[in-house]
């Protein structure tokens, strides 16, 4: 006989947790997407032991109200759409109101916040889902999130943790990839009490590049700017003399958020087929701006991938694009070179 009963609260957010939240990376994702879509113009990220005992975001956004900090981290609560429809027309990264909560549920989690019409602060805690009354606090404008000890209360998650070292490396490589998709905002990485990353918000995509790529990939740079009705690409690929052995160096943002997508990474590889050896994947940072209404971000809970209402079109406008770009005549001898 089936014995069926509707799980309560604590137990569906640490299910939904499992979607979201693998490792301190994905905590530190989420965190960064809050304060990026809180219109901070700075955001430090610190870590400690990979982020597995201690993470902490710190931006200068528009704070949470202080009656509204409780309702945050309750599932499926958001300040980002009201209805299904906003969906279509969606410029924020987050919209699903399930990060505070997933990450409430397997963390100590600490917040103090203030927005810009409060006099004072607010301070809030809440471990595994039980949360501690609010406490008034003197706090500059904005909102630092504390997330200590992930999955404290699920050890068997906790097995799959990697070490420190691996997890701090993972931390690293996010937050160098929300630095190159928000060059308008001024990142700091933090791991250990060493500083690993600082850019400066001024807009220099490849100031970036240079900063976490190094002198070789920024000197081999060639620009790229396209616009065609609603979309516009801007940014970055590298010369084919910089081909790598893997996709890892492929990097494109879709209105600010990193993703992965087949039809973009077939047209660009596409485009450098004449110049590129078998094997061998280009290197690329393009930004591209698309009106919301011609995408489906609600494909996955990650929001790695994403939908084109014509996956045709974006094709071959990077195609066209990357062609453009790499059809230039200094090329060709470095591609002899490189033979
Ligand atoms: P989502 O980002 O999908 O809306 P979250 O669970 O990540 O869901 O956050 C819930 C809500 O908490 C957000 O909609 C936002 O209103 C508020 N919030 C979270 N982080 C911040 C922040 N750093 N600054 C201001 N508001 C925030
Ligand atoms: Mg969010």
């Amino acid at each position: 006989m089936p014995n069926i009963t509707l799980l309560d609260q604590n137990t569906i957010n640490k299910i939904a947790a499992g979607e979201v939240i693998e490792r301190p990376a994905s905590v530190v994702k989420e965190l960064l997407e809050n304060a990026i879509d809180a219109r901070a113009t700075a955001v430090t990220v610190e870590i400690k032991e990979g982020g597995t005992t201690f993470i902490r975001v710190t931006d200068n956004g528009c704070g949470i109200p202080r009656e509204e900090v409780p309702l945050a981290f309750l599932r499926h609560s958001t300040s980002k759409i009201k209805s299904v429809e906003d969906l279509f027309t969606i410029s924020s990264l987050g919209f699903r109101g399930e990060a505070l909560a997933s990450i409430a549920s397997v963390c100590q989690v600490e917040l103090i916040t203030k927005t810009s019409e409060a006099l004072t602060g607010s301070r809030y805690s809440i471990e595994g889902g039980m949360e501690r009354p609010l406490e008034e606090i003197g706090a500059p404008e904005g909102t630092t999130f504390i997330a200590r000890n992930l999955f404290f209360n699920t050890p068997a998650r906790k097995k799959f943790l990697k070490t420190p070292m691996t997890e701090g490396s993972h931390v690293a490589e996010l937050v160098e990839k929300i630095a190159l998709s928000h060059p308008e905002i001024s990142i700091r990485f933090i791991q250990n009490n060493q500083n690993k990353l600082h850019t400066s918000g001024n807009h220099n995509l490849k100031d970036i590049v240079y900063t976490v790529f190094g002198r070789e990939i920024a000197a081999n740079l060639l620009a790229v700017e396209a616009k065609k009705q609603d979309i516009a690409i801007s940014g970055f690929i590298g010369k084919p003399v910089i081909a790598r052995g893997n996709r890892n160096y492929e990097n494109y943002f879709i209105n600010g958020r990193y993703i992965r997508s087949s039809i973009i990474s077939k047209a660009i590889e596409e485009a450098y087929k004449p110049f590129m050896m078998q094997h061998k994947y280009p290197f690329t940072m393009l930004h591209f701006t698309i009106e919301p209404e011609l995408l489906d971000v609600n494909v996955h809970p990650t929001k790695m991938e994403l939908r084109f209402r014509d996956g045709e079109m974006v094709y071959r406008m990077v195609y066209d694009a990357v062609s453009g770009a790499l059809a230039h005549k200094e090329l060709i001898p470095e591609v002899e070179l490189n033979k």
